[in-house]
Formats: C-alpha cells, sequence, structure tokens
C-alpha cells in the first residue's frame, strides 16, 4: 500500500564522525625563537544517539533517510587549541525501536522508553597533540595522533508495538468488532508482503483522559506458533504487550476448552507470555439470558479473572476497560520497579558513558611544563628546530 503510514521496519545506513587529528606544531614568538610543541588536540567526533519519543509510532519518518552521518572532529592547533567536536546526530524514534547489525544480524540496542539515549556509534576521539609527547628525552616531537576512523555499519531498526492489550482469541470471536467499538483512533497499518492480514490497533480512551493501547493481530492463533500465516514476525509485536485479553464468545459448546487451546497455542510460540496477566471475556453475551449465563459461569476456568461482554449493546463494557486498566497499571509497575538490563555491546561498539581520554602508549606528561618552554632548557641541543603548522600535517 503506497499511502500506508505504519512502518515497521527499516534500513538505514549510519556513520559516526571521526576524531579530528591532533596538531603538530611549535610555539614560535618574537623574544622566543625556540618554543616548544604546542599542538593541541583533534576534536571527537558525532556520535549517533537514538532517542526515545513516545509520540512516534511507528519507522515512517526514517524510511525515506537513507544515510545518518555524523559531523567529523576538527583537527587541533597551535597554542594547545582543541579541534571543534563533531556534531553529534539525535535521531528520534519510537519507544520499542530494536536495533540489529544488518550484515550480522547481531542485536546491537534498544530503545523501550521515553526520552531514553542510547549511543548506537560513537565518535572517533581525537589524536592528541604534539605538546603530549614532549619528554625529556624528546623535546620537539614531532608526532602528533591522527583521530580515531568513524564507525559505519549499516543497521536494521524494528519496532515491536508497545500494545498494552493484546486481543487473543479464534476467527469470529469479536475481536475487530470489540475493538471498533470501544477505541476511537484508528492508525492505518500497513500491508506486510507476506500476508493479506494487517494487525489493527486502537487507542481506548479511559477516565480522566487516560488511555491504553489495544492490539488485534488477526490469525494470531491459526497455526502462527509453527510459523505460518502471519509468521513470527506479527508474533513477536504482542510480546510486549502488558496484559493479554482472551476472547470465548458466548455461543462455544466450551468455553473453558477453547481458553485451554488458546493458551496452550501462545505458550508454544513463547513460554514468557503464559505469565502475562490475562483476563477472560466472554463475547456475543447479548446472545445470553440470566440463566444461561448463570450455567456458564460454574463452567468457566478458575485463576482467571472473567467478565460477559456484548460489543453490540455495550454490555461490560465499562467494566471491562476499568478491569484492563487496573492489569495495566499493576503490569506498568511492576515493570518500573524491575531493574533495567541492558545487554553490552562488542568491541568498539559498545556504548560508553563517558568519553575517557585513553590513549595507548602516550609518554607520560613532564611534571612542570614551563620547564620545556624555557630557551635556556634547549641550551646546546641540536634539535633541527623546524617550524610546522598544522596545515602542513598530513595525518
Ligand atoms: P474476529 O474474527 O474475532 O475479529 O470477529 P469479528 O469482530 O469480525 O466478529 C465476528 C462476527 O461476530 C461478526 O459477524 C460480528 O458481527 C459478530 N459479533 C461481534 N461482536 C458481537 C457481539 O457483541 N454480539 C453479537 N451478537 N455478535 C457479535
Ligand atoms: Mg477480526
Amino acid at each position: 500500500m503506497a499511502d500506508s503510514n505504519f512502518i515497521d521496519y527499516v534500513k538505514v545506513l549510519c556513520r559516526s564522525g571521526k576524531g579530528g587529528a591532533g596538531s603538530r606544531h611549535f610555539y614560535r614568538a618574537k623574544y622566543v625563537p625556540k618554543g616548544g610543541p604546542d599542538g593541541g588536540d583533534g576534536g571527537r567526533g558525532g556520535h549517533i544517539i537514538l532517542r526515545g519519543n513516545s509520540h512516534m509510532w511507528t519507522l515512517l519518518p526514517l524510511r525515506y533517510r537513507r544515510h545518518i552521518f555524523a559531523g567529523n572532529g576538527q583537527s587541533g592547533s597551535g597554542g594547545r587549541s582543541f579541534g571543534k567536536d563533531g556534531e553529534d546526530v539525535i535521531v528520534d524514534v519510537p519507544c520499542g525501536t530494536v536495533v540489529f547489525d544488518a550484515e550480522t544480524g547481531e542485536f546491537l540496542c534498544e530503545v523501550t522508553s521515553d526520552g531514553e539515549e542510547v549511543k548506537l556509534l560513537r565518535g572517533g576521539r581525537g589524536g592528541l597533540g604534539n605538546w603530549h609527547f614532549k619528554s625529556a628525552t624528546n623535546r620537539t616531537p614531532r608526532y602528533a595522533q591522527p583521530g580515531e576512523p568513524a564507525i559505519e555499519k549499516s543497521i536494521i531498526m524494528e519496532l515491536k508495538l508497545l500494545a498494552d492489550v493484546g486481543l487473543v482469541g479464534f476467527p469470529n470471536a469479536g475481536k475487530s468488532t470489540l475493538l471498533s467499538s470501544i477505541s476511537a483512533a484508528r492508525p492505518k497499518i500497513a500491508d506486510y508482503p507476506f500476508t493479506t492480514m494487517e494487525p489493527q490497533l486502537g487507542i481506548v480512551s479511559y477516565r480522566d483522559n487516560r488511555s491504553f493501547v489495544m492490539a488485534d493481530i488477526p490469525g494470531i492463533i491459526e497455526g502462527a506458533s509453527e510459523g505460518k500465516g502471519l509468521g513470527l514476525r506479527f508474533l513477536r509485536h504482542i510480546e510486549r504487550n502488558a496484559v493479554l485479553l482472551f476472547m470465548v464468545p458466548a455461543d462455544a459448546d466450551d468455553i473453558k476448552a477453547q481458553y485451554d487451546i488458546l493458551v496452550g497455542e501462545l505458550e508454544q510460540f513463547n513460554p514468557q507470555l503464559a505469565d502475562k496477566p490475562r483476563v477472560l471475556a466472554i463475547s456475543k453475551s447479548d446472545m445470553l439470558d440470566d440463566e444461561l449465563m448463570q450455567e456458564i459461569e460454574k463452567t468457566l476456568p478458575e485463576g482467571v479473572p472473567h467478565i460477559f461482554i456484548s460489543a453490540v449493546t455495550g454490555m461490560g463494557l465499562t467494566e471491562l476497560k476499568d478491569m484492563l486498566w487496573a492489569e495495566i497499571t499493576d503490569e506498568r509497575n511492576r515493570i518500573e520497579a524491575a531493574p533495567i538490563t541492558h545487554r553490552p555491546l562488542d568491541g568498539h561498539h559498545r556504548v560508553r558513558e563517558e568519553d575517557e581520554f585513553i590513549f595507548e602508549n602516550v609518554p607520560s606528561m613532564p611534571e612542570d611544563d614551563e620547564e620545556y618552554l624555557d630557551d635556556e632548557d634547549f641550551e646546546g641541543e641540536d634539535y633541527g628546530y623546524e617550524m610546522l603548522d598544522e596545515d602542513e600535517y598530513e595525518g
């Protein structure tokens, strides 16, 4: 669908900024003909940072962005002047964005909450200027470090829908009807190349301007756990649902048996789904009278809160929202209380908190800088004085 605005998968080429070169420069002034080395450090290259944005619900804004490049650090210069850091690029992404290396498939990072910032690619560190390298044995180092190179990576971003409620039921249980009757905004959903079916998202408004997201993912049950039909990629969307709403129609032969089958299918797909809070809705209850309802009541599975509803008459819908909201807030509190664990990244792609300026093989700094800037110190030494500017330095 050309006009679809729900995008849950993009591939983008990313490149952090390279570090600026350290300067190789010697101090020169009218009465200081033999000034010491004073080349400054290069600037840090720009990072690429992902930031969670709860107002975004699709990766669409990134779809046409073929690449994301951060700025390069500038070279250092004389007088121990630091080069300017390259500009960081902050990319807003919807919460629930998971990032993989497009070539290796390796997991890189994920952004789960609003405002959360994750360094995807760090910029190269700037090189040290030559003044760092002077020592008692080498007072005129002509060496300055080059900046660290940029990191380039082709990445895949995938969006896991963060629906609060996932609908689970066989076809015809009344899932779509419920969603359209209790949800206001209805985002449009793209078609997927591997299916003709589409997930439906609905934003259900609740008391006091609160709202939650409900997702009806059709075909979840029909052989889905074996990878048929919609495929696993679709099913992944509901992994984060805080609450699962099971729907079994009132005219089912055996409501408990149907419920058990649904639970079994989900567990087979992902055992973790079994831990999610559940609510059981007996749909189409407008077809029942009080007597029948009492009969059914006796046969319902234990350990799961249930409610009789009708999307047609509106029966039980407010109460259903109350039940779901209670479970959602419970679950949200539980998630917030849990310690956040981040999977570490590999090697130099590791996300670092601080840019420590650590280089290997750097001679230790002289105790007293002035010592080496003093002309007399250079007495009797033939050090083939040469003026160099950072412009001449090709590093
Ligand atoms: P889904 O396959 O689970 O999405 O089910 P649908 O929402 O498409 O509904 C299947 C059929 O059940 C449709 O013919 C609906 O009109 C009917 N239906 C849905 N909700 C109700 C209800 O509350 N009461 C009655 N009587 N019929 C309903
Ligand atoms: Mg449907």
